[in-house]
């Protein structure tokens, strides 16, 4: 495999419904390794479902999907895994330290990495102030955080996990600008190493992008 196409990602003439709704017909995107990207769309188009085919939680009905030119279907999950971060918007949270919460991202991940982790998702000098640090307990549902706190720590999981292909679906909404601005930042700075999508409705995260593709909508 060429180290140049590491993270690149190639649809071609997707279809997808999840019932008998068309949710894509016949869409073509062509991401290349190292491009930083936004998708960008009114609810309801389907941004979301792309990334969830990307990481291939469903099939599609015809049309091909490959990363790093591979077609993902005949890639094993773990492989598709760790090939890919992931964002949403809810982040999973367990019972157990706010280190170890990150740390899911990369099992047996120094303090060192984690930290730098939080630091790129603007989360280090929250953690800091709690009365435990990084070994603060967070509740079962992450209760005991913000919903931009949360966010956080899905986005420093990204960080951490450091895979080549980065999706973020709206990773900023429930943050301010200034923790938006950090992260962005974060994003930037990993340059050409990473190809990345952002999806979001907020026009200060898609200027982080540097190019941007209109999900046209559902087309019946
Ligand atoms: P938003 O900007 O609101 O997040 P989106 O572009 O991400 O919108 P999707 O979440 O991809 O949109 O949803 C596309 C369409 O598919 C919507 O009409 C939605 O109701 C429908 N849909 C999403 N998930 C499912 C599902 N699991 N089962 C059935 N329909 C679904
Ligand atoms: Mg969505």
């Amino acid at each position: 495999k060429e180290p140049s196409e590491f993270g690149s990602v190639e649809c071609q003439n997707l279809s997808f419904a999840y019932e008998e709704e068309q949710i894509l017909s016949d869409y073509s995107i062509s991401i290349p390794k190292g491009s930083r990207i936004g998708l960008h769309g009114k609810s309801g188009s389907g941004k979301s479902t792309l990334l969830k085919l990307l990481m291939r939680f469903y099939d599609t009905d015809s049309g091909s999907i490959q990363i790093d030119r591979r077609e993902i279907a005949s890639i094993n999950t773990k492989d598709l895994r760790d090939m890919e971060s992931y964002v949403t918007q809810e982040t999973s949270l367990f019972h157990d330290s706010i280190a170890n919460n990150i740390a899911v991202a990369k099992p047996g991940a120094s303090r060192a990495e984690i930290e730098e982790a939080a630091k790129k998702a603007s989360l280090h000098e929250f953690i800091m102030s709690l009365p435990n640090g990084y070994d603060t307990m967070v509740g079962e549902l992450g209760d005991t955080l913000s919903g931009g706190e949360k966010q956080r720590i899905g986005v420093a999981r990204a960080f951490l996990h450091d895979a080549p292909l980065i999706l973020l679906d709206e990773p900023t909404s429930n943050l301010d600008s200034l923790n938006e601005s950090i992260i962005l930042r974060s994003l930037k700075d990993l340059g050409r190493d990473k190809t990345i999508v952002i999806v979001s409705h907020r026009e200060s995260t898609m200027a982080a992008a540097e190019k941007v593709y209109e999900m046209s909508g559902r087309v019946s």
